[in-house]
């Protein structure tokens, strides 16, 4: 860090005695130095915001270094003076500096940027740190008449609300209460009959002690195996890859290690993926431990997650619950991390800073000497590989826990089949048998809207985006219109072809308001629920999904992904995937993989409960190696297979990959451009690489600008990134002058 340059000459030489080397979130690679006095100096905190001048503006910041005199600067800049200190103690511990200073340095992220990024909205603007909060607790009354009659009805929620604050003896704050499921409005109307009171004070801080609130499973002995391996790692670094098939009783092995590290008074940080985090997720960990939950994901309000962080970054709460960003919350007393369906794509971010969570996690499980638990029943490729490499202990659970059977796979040859509206005949049959038995069916297709195509029956004229290359697809609700899923552009639907004006415009294939108006023709006696981003965007839409789906009586569930992750549908018995063609065939050297994830973790969904499940693939090559080995001999022969076509073909995990988008409106430019970086690449290192491209991207246009891939892969991740930094700098600096814009995506996730 401390990188000082001789001077060149002595007028270029400046001392100054007291620096502070200070993050704000600008676009640059660097720190930036200010000057201070000494009582500044001895007073600023490493880790707290200081409010400084930069360009013509005052910007926070966060102090990450301070020099003295004793390291003089040799600088041809005259240094700024800081605007003023926050007092406040350190917001960001120095293990979580470190971490975040890692994380720049890997992915080449503007240092700034990355570390304000760790900080609650409200912090960032400059608001004080230390905040009140209301605060509730239960009045007691007597066994009189008088006041008994103040109590709402025994069988009534908010008699259960007012049981559950009295819990609270020393009261709590409303965001902790909130949690534990006491709603704000419970507590305005406990107030009015004079059952609690609310009064403003600083937050307390205090951790409370851990209390089981419910007793373990029994385990069974793959879990006790695990609960046990994972146990004796305590206190020190280990990495473990926890693969279990969908049922198998994960969240129990999760449940009973945190056990051990609350009851030490540490702390465990628990990732979910960003559509994992459900009330379900929540309402299991509340019902095993009584101690301070908090949810830390992007969805809060700007109050609630800085209540949240502050909770989590104080010691107090001792379980955070969040998606990918909260691994940059500072956890005094961390024990654990967890990190549940360790295959999600959303733990990758794929925009601004382009982080992996799980490699960050593991980075910092790492520094922090605590074990971490990476779990899927799909395990990433990259993890598997790193248990190959005995980077990560394998602990495996093969069975359903409890009475539960994993389903039965079937698949089903398109070319062979009469077909109803995309949907072939024996899967229709297979619908209306299982609907009969009042069981319940769950439908996916990867494709919202009504159709993905609006074609001429004349002259073949279809409707694409102006703006990408891609074809517009169709809805037909709430009104007809023609709307890219890549920019979002619309416009109407024309009445007739614009190339030869016939009035024949066809929807062709089927999206799943298609699929819904077919199953509605089909089986229009039973209920559909359609779940996809068009109809649930809201969160009481879930509520409805859930109070559905655990109610038995035939139903059909139809939808997009979105419902396909970690759901529990125990009165579904088949489940169905229309469209795994599309990633069977895909370019892309990861789609086998995710194919078959999403495969498995939507067959995951049927045959729960107990009733037996059942999983039909309609495909156009059933015959495909890789899905044969995935139906007939599961998840983890498949991956076997695949991973060495991986070695193989030199691809990733085997290899380590870096890739450089170029944008602009000339497709061209792009490629002279990155040619141009390509032959400079020697002149900053000696890294070998090979290299894929610059070729077009698999989209090539989007939203109005050409994407050029350029595509490096070396053997060695350390020499990679030893030539990437300069080189990637240098090139930034480059893209002003030839007016285009580039992104860097290291280990990147999509090459779309
Ligand atoms: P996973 O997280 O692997 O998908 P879950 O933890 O959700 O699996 O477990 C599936 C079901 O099995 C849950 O209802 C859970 O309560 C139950 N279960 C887990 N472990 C046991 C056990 N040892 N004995 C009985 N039931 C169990
Ligand atoms: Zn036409
Ligand atoms: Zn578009």
């Amino acid at each position: 860090m401390t990188d000082v340059t001789p001077p060149k000459s002595a007028s270029q030489h400046t001392v100054y005695p007291y620096r502070l080397r200070v993050a704000i979130a600008v676009h640059i690679y660097d720190l930036i130095d200010y000057e201070v006095t000494a009582q500044q100096y001895a007073e600023a905190v490493i880790g707290a915001r200081v409010k400084v001048p930069f360009m013509n503006r005052q910007l926070i910041g966060i102090i990450v270094e301070k020099f003295d005199s004793n390291t003089p600067f040799h600088g041809q800049f005259k240094l700024k003076t800081i605007t003023k200190l926050f007092d406040e103690p350190a917001l960001l511990d120095q293990q979580v500096l470190h971490l975040l200073q890692w994380v720049a340095q890997y992915y080449q992220a503007p240092v700034g940027e990355v570390v304000l990024s760790a900080l609650p909205n409200f912090l960032k603007q400059g608001r004080p740190y230390l905040l009140l909060a209301y605060h509730w607790q239960a009045l007691t009354i007597k066994e009189n008449d008088a006041d008994t009659a103040k109590l709402p009805q025994k069988t009534s929620k908010l008699f259960a609300a007012y049981q559950a604050l009295q819990l609270h003896r020393n009261g709590a704050t409303e965001a902790i209460l909130n949690i534990s499921g006491i709603s704000t409005t419970q507590l305005k109307q406990l107030e009015k009959r004079g059952l609690a009171e609310s009064f403003q004070q600083p937050i307390d801080f205090q951790p409370t002690a851990m209390q089981l609130a419910q007793m373990p499973l029994d385990a069974n002995s793959e879990q006790k195996s695990a609960i046990k391996k994972i146990s004796q790692s305590l206190g020190k670094y280990q990495g473990f890859l926890l693969d279990g098939i969908t049922g198998s009783g994960k969240t129990e092995v999760y449940l009973q290690v945190m056990q051990k590290v609350l009851e030490k008074g540490q702390q465990v940080l628990v990732l979910v993926p960003e559509i994992g985090l459900t009330p379900q997720t929540i309402d299991r960990f509340k019902a095993r431990f009584h101690t301070d939950i908090v949810l830390l994901h992007s969805g809060l309000s700007d109050t609630k997650r800085l209540q949240a962080w502050q909770q989590a970054q104080t010691g107090k709460a001792s379980i955070i619950l969040g998606t990918r960003l909260a691994i940059f919350c500072p956890l005094p007393k961390l024990g654990l991390i967890i990190l549940d369906e360790e295959h999600d794509l959303s733990f990758k971010q794929q925009d601004h800073m382009r982080y992996h969570a799980r490699d960050v996690a593991l980075y910092r499980a790492f520094k922090q000497n605590c074990p971490i638990i990476l779990g899927s029943a799909t395990p990433s490729f990259e993890s598997l590989h790193l248990v190959e490499q005995e980077k990560l202990q394998h602990l495996t659970l093969t069975e359903r826990a409890g009475q539960a059977q994993p389903p039965q796979f079937k698949l089903i040859d398109l070319k062979a089949q009469k077909k109803q509206f995309g949907l072939a005949e024996p899967l229709i049959q297979h619908i209306d048998a299982q609907l009969k038995k009042q069981h319940q069916v769950l439908i996916f297709i990867n494709r919202r809207g009504y159709s993905p195509v609006l074609m001429c029956g004349a002259c073949a004229w279809q409707a694409d985006c102006p703006q990408c290359d891609t074809h517009l697809s169709y809805h037909l609700k709430p009104r007809p219109i023609l709307q890219c899923h890549h920019c979002n552009y619309m416009q109407p639907v024309p009445k007739v072809c614009p190339a030869c004006n016939h009035e024949d415009l066809l929807p062709i294939g089927h999206g799943t308001a298609r699929i819904e108006e077919s199953l509605n023709q089909l089986f229009p006696d039973y209920p559909m629920i359609r779940v996809d981003r068009d109809t649930t965007t809201r969160q009481d839409s879930w509520q409805k999904i859930y109070q559905r789906a655990h109610r038995s009586g035939a139903a059909i569930f139809l939808g997009t992904q979105m419902l396909a992750k970690g759901h529990h549908f125990p009165y579904v018995s088949l489940v169905t995937i229309l469209d795994i063609d599309a990633g069977l065939m895909s370019a892309d050297f990861r789609a086998p993989e995710r194919t078959a994830q999403l495969i498995m973790q939507v067959a995951g969904r049927a045959g729960r409960g107990q009733i037996k499940g059942e999983v039909l693939l309609q495909s156009l090559r059933p015959d495909h190696p890789l899905l044969q080995s995935l139906v007939t001999k599961g998840y983890a022969s498949f991956a076997k297979q695949a991973l060495a076509e991986r070695k193989i073909g030199h691809l990733p995990p085997y290899r380590y990959c870096v890739l450089i988008r170029a944008e602009s409106q000339n497709e061209l430019y792009n490629v002279d451009f990155l040619q141009f970086a390509l032959q400079h690449w020697a002149s900053f290192g000696e890294a070998k690489v090979d290299v894929w491209g610059p070729v077009h991207a698999p989209m090539p246009k989007k939203a109005g600008f050409y994407r050029t891939h350029l595509i490096l892969f070396s053997d060695s991740r350390v020499e990679l990134q030893r030539q990437i930094a300069p080189w990637w700098q240098w090139l930034f600096k480059q893209q002003r002058k030839f007016e285009l814009r580039l992104t860097l995506d290291i280990d990147p996730q999509d090459l779309g």
